[in-house]
């Protein structure tokens, strides 16, 4: 694969990095994952604001937005990619030598992306998955999109463990979201989901879901899903970029109502694709 890395195009095995790279010392960066629908990126401005917010957050000094939409073109056509395709970037604060917490203000940033053909989906879009439920176990501020992921690594990495497709995360007794998707609940065809926080991503599927149910006059709210009450719910659907609208048919060991898709969920997914594909 060829990937891009400070201004280059190369093989992705002979990028070469400093381990002084404060992201490969501390996680002291930031990332972005995007995908495309039709050759058009998808919400190309909510992951750009996302993106300079958690710079902002971090203090992370970087300003050369302009050139993204080039990169990511150029790496699909580098790369020979036909498909609709997802892209990773990541911005680090950069190399400082010798190793100290502190940093000075006037670091280079280290920018690395690649993309790759969006994975076929179809069989958890339409047969749902199992999830697991599982204690957060991240830092107070998960509304930064930072590559210190390793709470959401072990959290996800239990729930492949367990056959499942992702883990529910919950903090005190309030569900929070999934390790690398937002959690949605419907209780009596009302969709629930957690209210923006430091506590959640400010996920962009999740924003398009939210704006559907406007729309649809689909009742919506963004309110606090207690974890020992979710027998009380009907469906349960996770979302993200590449994760789209997914259904939930299993948490832990319960098979939610029939363990087939809900049928709020099926709308909201249907209304999602109609949405996509007018891109
Ligand atoms: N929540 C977390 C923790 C994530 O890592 C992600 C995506 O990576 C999401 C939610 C979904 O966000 P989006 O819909 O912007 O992909």
């Amino acid at each position: 694969m060829t990937v891009y890395f400070n201004d280059k195009y190369i093989p992705h095995d002979e990028v070469k990095v400093s381990p002084f790279d404060r992201a490969f010392l501390f996680s002291d960066g930031v990332y972005e994952a995007l995908r495309t629908y039709n050759n058009k990126f998808f919400r190309w401005d909510d992951h750009l604001k996302r993106l300079k917010y958690s710079l902002k957050e971090l203090g992370i000094n970087f300003n050369d937005f302009d050139r993204f939409k080039n990169i990511f073109t150029e790496l699909a056509d580098i790369n020979n990619i036909k498909t609709d395709y997802s892209v990773y970037l990541q911005i680090s604060r950069g190399v400082s030598f010798p190793r100290t917490h502190h940093y000075e203000d006037n670091l280079v940033p280290n920018v690395f992306s690649f993309a790759k053909p969006i994975k076929d989906n179809s069989k958890e879009l339409t047969n749902g998955v199992k999830v697991i439920l599982e204690k957060d176990l991240r830092w107070l501020r998960c509304d930064i999109k930072s590559t210190s992921l390793l709470p959401s690594v072990i959290a996800n990495q239990n729930a492949i463990r367990n056959n499942a497709y992702e883990a529910i995360l919950f903090r005190d007794d309030s569900i929070t979201e999934g390790s690398h998707t937002s959690f949605f609940a419907v209780k009596d065809n009302k969709i629930f989901t957690a209210p923006l926080s430091n506590y959640i991503l400010n996920g962009i599927t999740r924003k398009v879901v939210l704006e559907l149910c406007k729309e649809n006059k689909i009742d919506s709210c963004e309110e606090h899903i207690n974890v020992n009450e979710l027998i009380n719910f009907d469906e349960f659907f996770i979302t993200g970029t590449t994760t789209e609208v997914t259904p939930i048919i299993q948490i832990d060991d319960w098979i939610v109502g029939d363990g087939k898709p809900g049928s709020i969920t099926l709308k909201i997914q249907g209304l999602f694709f109609n949405t996509v594909k007018q891109v």
